[in-house]
């Protein structure tokens, strides 16, 4: 069988690194096309000279220009270096690709993954500010591109395999009562509310399960990754809010859950490693070997579970308001996330100061309903401004 063409977008991040780390071990199935890195040139040679792809997608010229020269002095001039935002939705469409490995972080994934979406590729949704942010409108591209998506976030993986085989969209058809989503709680679940003006970045960015990139950590500890993931679960598994709970598990070993009508719970287990979701959408409806040990059940501790606090983690309850209120909200909610989150690990702000920006984002004029992605990477735009004038205006 000829090996599948893989686009891995965001390859020299978290998600991107444990992907390839998945697809050495099968280059038989899988051959690599693209990656894309954005402006990490000596993590992107390395992986030029492990994977030899067809097309390479960095930040802008200078990133580029490096890359070129670094390769040309290891004879590696026939990898094409391209740069910028077109760039990476040109690679995604390109013929030799078969499988869209989407993990940019943030609303800089939204246009290639809508791309590909639109392309008709089998895509592995890791970026879920993707749906966030364009929720609708991704979800009509990947019906009308007649592509395939397959969610790599943990949480909706397992909700993914906890579904019945002939899942069809249809909550009821299928018998589903409720989606339930485990969060770990972060790194700050026991911590007083009254020292959480003194939380640094470092602290924020150590997960107590997960090794991630420094905003999804961010987003970790604040419960907005919770939030982000509520409404991700909305659009893909087509799921009324009323009809996703979120119960906090700090062992992270039930990624998810789906409760049916009867009574069942179905949930799907494993160590807390990206590898098993990577490789569950890789090759699904196959298994693959994803390098990760097995789940020693005997040697877990107790699995707990218990609600959120939302009073001291309020940003779960934003996301819960932005997808009720609809249209433009979440997208306004992950724009001024975005900004607060970055402008908490460049110190700027602190980790107490995040909620009451998004909440006043949120609140600032009119919301709308955008009806292109034009209208909405507008919106995005709109508010990344608003909440950098209120941050500087505070400063
Ligand atoms: P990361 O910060 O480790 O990596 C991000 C990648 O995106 C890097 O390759 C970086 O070069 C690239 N990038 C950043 N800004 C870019 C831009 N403006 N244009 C083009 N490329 C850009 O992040 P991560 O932890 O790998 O997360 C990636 C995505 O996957 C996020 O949407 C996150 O929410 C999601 N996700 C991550 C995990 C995890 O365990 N890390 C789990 C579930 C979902
Ligand atoms: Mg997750």
């Amino acid at each position: 069988m000829k090996p599948q063409g893989i686009a891995v977008l965001g390859a020299t991040g978290s998600i991107g690194v444990n992907t390839l780390d998945v697809l050495a071990r099968h280059t038989d199935r899988y051959r690599v096309e693209v990656l894309t890195g954005n402006r990490q040139v000596d993590r992107m040679l390395a992986q030029c000279l492990q994977f030899s792809p067809r097309v390479v997608v960095m930040a802008d010229e200078t990133v580029a220009g490096a890359l070129r020269q670094r390769l040309a002095e290891r004879s590696l001039s026939g990898i094409q270096v391209w740069h910028g935002a077109e760039a990476l939705v040109e690679a995604v469409r390109l013929p030799e690709v078969d499988v869209v490995m989407a993990a940019i972080v943030g609303v800089a994934g939204l246009p290639s993954a809508m791309a590909a979406a639109q392309a008709g590729k089998r895509v592995l949704l890791a970026n879920k500010e993707s749906l966030v942010v364009a929720g609708r409108l991704f979800m009509q591209a990947v019906e009308r591109g007649g592509a395939t998506l397959l969610p790599v976030d943990s949480e909706h993986n397992a909700i993914f395999q906890s579904l019945p085989d002939n899942w069809s969209g249809d909550l009821d058809a299928a018998g589903v009562d409720k989606i339930i989503l485990t969060a770990s709680g972060g790194p700050f679940r026991t911590r007083p509310a009254d020292t959480f003006a003194a939380i640094t970045p470092q602290d924020a960015c150590k997960h107590p399960n997960w090794e991630m990139g420094r905003k999804i950590s961010v987003d970790s500890a604040t419960l907005m990754n919770k939030g982000l993931e509520v409404i991700e679960a909305h659009w893909l598994f087509n799921a009324p809010v009323d009809r996703i709970d979120v119960v906090v598990h700090p062992q992270s070993v039930i990624h998810s859950m789906v409760q049916y009508r009867d009574g069942s719970v179905i949930a799907q287990l494993g160590s807390p490693d990206m590898r098993t979701p990577i490789a569950c959408a890789l090759a699904w409806p196959q298994r693959v070997d994803a390098g990760v040990p097995p789940l020693d059940l005997c040697a877990l501790s107790a699995l707990t579970f218990e609600a959120p606090d939302l009073q001291r983690f309020p940003c779960l309850g934003l996301a819960f308001a932005a997808i009720r209120a609809g249209g433009d909200a979440p997208a306004v909610l992950n724009a001024a996330n975005e900004v607060a989150v970055a402008a908490f690990l460049d110190g700027r702000i602190r980790f107490v100061d995040i909620p009451g920006l998004v909440e006043s984002a949120l609140s600032h004029g009119h919301l709308g309903a955008s009806n292109s992605l034009g209208d909405l990477l507008a919106k995005d735009q709109d508010t990344r401004a608003y909440l950098l004038t209120r941050i500087g205006a505070s400063c």
